[in-house]
C-alpha cells in the first residue's frame, strides 16, 4: 500500500479524500494556490506545497508544478479528484510516467471517454442502447440535415470535448440546426479547444440516471447501484439520490448489467460512472465520467462502502475486497449541493466570509464540506460550499430528514442555495417522486416560493 498520497486538488474533495487516507494510514500532502492559503484542506494535511497564483491554470491546472511537488515530498501516488485535471489523459499519463502511482483509470480509458462521441462509439460496439444520433462527428451542415431527418427533431448538438453542462444546443427544425450547428462549433473550437460536435435525438422528459462502477486490475467489474440526478438547472446536478424511484426491478437490473458490459468492453478499473438516460422503461447511454464524482457519497450511504478507500486499494494493485453479491443496499440517500450563489439572481456566485455557520447533524446526516467561521470564499473557484446527505429508511424518511438537515443548516456572511434547496425538497411534486432533467425548466423563485412550470409528460414513479 502507499505510504503517501498528494491530492491533487481542493475544497470538499481533498478533504474527503484525505480522510480516506487517514483511516488507511496513509501520510497526505496537499497542493494549494496562493489563494488557498487558509485552506481547509491545507490544514488537513500531514504537508501541503503552494504550487503558484490564484487562477487554476498556474496551480491546480499545472502539470509540471503538481508533479514537482510530488517528487519533492516522495508522495508515491496523487488522486486528482474531480474537476480540474481529472480526466485529463495528458496528465495521468505525465504522472505514470514520473513513476508515480495515478490513482484513477488508466490515461487511456480516460482518453476514450474523454471524446463523447468515441465514447458513445465504444458503448454501442459493446453492445449498449445508445441515444440515436450521428455515428461520430457531424463536420458540414447537409449531413447534419440529413441524420436529423432521419432520427427527427428536436434534436440536441453536442460538443464531442465537451462537459460540466456546457456545449449543448437543441435545435427544433432544419432552420434551426443549420444555425445551431455553426455555434455549436465556434462554442466548442473556443470553450474547449476541439470544434467537433454530434448529433443526437433530444428526449422530451429523460431521468437523468447513472451507474457507479468499480474495477480493479485483476479482471473484476462490480456496480455499487444507481443514482438519479434529474434535478438539475442548465444541466448542472443539484440533487442526487439512490435508489431511482422510477425503475421497476426488471430495468434496474437492465441498466446495472449494461454498465458492468460497457465497463468490461474496455477492462475499466477504478472508480467510474456511467450515464444515462431514461425515458420510460427505456435507457441510453449517455456519456462516462472516468473519475470520482461529486455525488458518490450518496452511493456511498446506501451501500456503506468507502468509494475512495477502493480507488486507492485498487492503484495499489489490489483485487477488490468484495464481490457483487456482497453489495448490499440499504435505505434511501438523498444529497443536496450548497453553493454560495444567488438563486434570485441567477444563481450569481456570491463570493465573500463566511460568518456564523452551523452545519446539520443528526442521525443518518453526512455532511461534506471545507467551510468554517471567517473562512473567505474567493473567486477563483467554483462555488460549492457543502453537500449534504442524508439516509433514510425509506424515500419519505430521507425527504423529511433532508428538509430537517436543511433547516438546521446556517451558512451567514453569503447568499447561498439552501433556502431554494429546500423548496424543491418541501415541492409536492419531488415529493411524489415525478422527476425529470425538465423538473426545473421555467421554474421561478422569488426568495421565499418556488413555482414550477407544468410538467409535460412527466408520470409518477
Ligand atoms: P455534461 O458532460 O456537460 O454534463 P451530458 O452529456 O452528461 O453533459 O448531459 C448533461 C445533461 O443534458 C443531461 O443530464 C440531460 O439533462 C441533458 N441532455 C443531454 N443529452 C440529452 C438528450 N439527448 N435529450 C435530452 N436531454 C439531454
Amino acid at each position: 500500500m502507499f505510504k503517501k498520497i498528494l491530492v491533487a486538488n481542493r475544497g470538499e474533495i481533498a478533504l474527503r479524500v484525505m480522510r480516506a487516507c487517514k483511516e488507511m494510514g496513509i501520510a497526505t500532502v496537499a497542493v494549494h494556490s496562493e489563494a488557498d492559503i487558509d485552506s481547509l484542506h491545507v490544514r488537513f494535511a500531514d504537508e501541503a506545497v503552494c504550487i503558484g497564483p490564484n487562477l487554476p491554470g498556474e496551480s491546480y491546472l499545472n502539470f509540471n508544478r503538481i508533479i514537482s511537488a510530488a517528487e519533492i515530498t516522495s508522495a508515491e501516488a496523487i488522486h486528482p479528484g474531480y474537476g480540474f485535471l481529472s480526466e485529463n489523459a495528458e496528465f495521468a499519463e505525465a504522472v505514470v510516467s514520473c513513476g508515480i502511482g495515478w490513482i484513477g483509470p488508466s490515461p487511456s480509458a480516460v482518453e476514450k471517454m474523454g471524446n463523447k462521441s468515441v465514447a458513445k462509439d465504444t458503448m454501442r460496439s459493446a453492445g449498449l442502447p445508445v441515444i440515436p444520433g450521428s455515428d461520430g462527428a457531424v463536420t458540414d451542415e447537409k449531413e447534419a440535415l440529413r441524420i436529423a431527418d432521419e432520427i427527427g427533431y428536436p434534436v440536441i448538438i453536442k460538443a464531442a470535448s465537451g462537459g460540466g453542462g456546457r456545449g449543448m444546443r437543441v435545435a427544433r427544425d432544419p432552420q434551426d440546426l443549420a444555425n445551431a450547428i455553426l455555434i455549436a462549433r465556434a462554442e466548442a473550437e473556443s470553450a474547449f479547444g476541439d470544434a467537433s460536435v454530434y448529433l443526437e435525438k433530444y428526449l422530451p422528459t429523460p431521468r437523468h440516471v447513472e451507474v457507479q462502477l468499480l474495477g480493479d486490475s485483476h479482471g473484476s467489474i462490480v456496480h455499487m447501484g444507481e443514482r438519479e440526478c434529474s434535478i438539475q438547472r442548465r444541466h448542472q446536478k443539484l440533487i442526487e439520490e439512490s435508489p431511482c424511484v422510477a425503475l421497476k426491478p426488471s430495468v434496474r437490473e437492465r441498466l446495472h448489467a449494461a454498465a458492468v458490459q460497457g465497463a468490461r468492453a474496455m477492462n475499466y478499473t477504478s472508480a467510474g460512472t456511467m450515464e444515462f438516460l431514461v425515458q420510460g422503461d427505456e435507457f441510453y447511454f449517455m456519456e462516462m465520467n472516468t473519475r470520482i464524482q461529486v455525488e458518490h457519497p450518496v452511493s456511498e450511504m446506501v451501500t456503506g462502502r468507502d468509494l475512495i478507500k477502493e480507488m486507492i486499494a485498487i492503484a495499489a494493485g489490489q483485487p477488490l475486497s468484495f464481490t457483487q453479491k456482497e453489495v448490499r443496499f440499504t435505505g434511501h440517500a438523498i444529497e443536496c449541493r450548497i453553493n454560495a450563489e444567488d438563486p434570485t439572481r441567477d444563481f450569481m456566485p456570491c463570493p465573500g466570509t463566511i460568518g456564523f455557520v452551523h452545519l446539520p447533524g443528526g442521525m443518518g446526516v453526512r455532511v461534506d464540506s471545507h467551510i468554517y467561521q471567517g473562512y473567505t470564499i474567493t473567486p477563483y473557484y467554483d462555488s460549492m460550499i457543502a453537500k449534504i446527505i442524508v439516509l433514510g429508511l425509506d424515500r419519505d424518511e430521507a425527504v423529511g430528514r433532508m428538509i430537517r438537515s436543511l433547516e438546521e443548516c446556517v451558512v451567514d456572511g453569503v447568499k447561498n442555495t439552501i433556502e431554494f434547496q429546500r423548496a424543491i425538497l418541501s415541492a409536492p411534486r419531488f415529493q411524489r417522486g415525478e422527476l425529470s432533467t425538465k423538473f426545473l425548466d421555467g421554474f421561478s423563485w422569488d426568495g421565499r416560493t418556488l413555482s414550477l412550470a407544468e410538467p409535460v409528460g412527466v408520470v409518477a414513479a
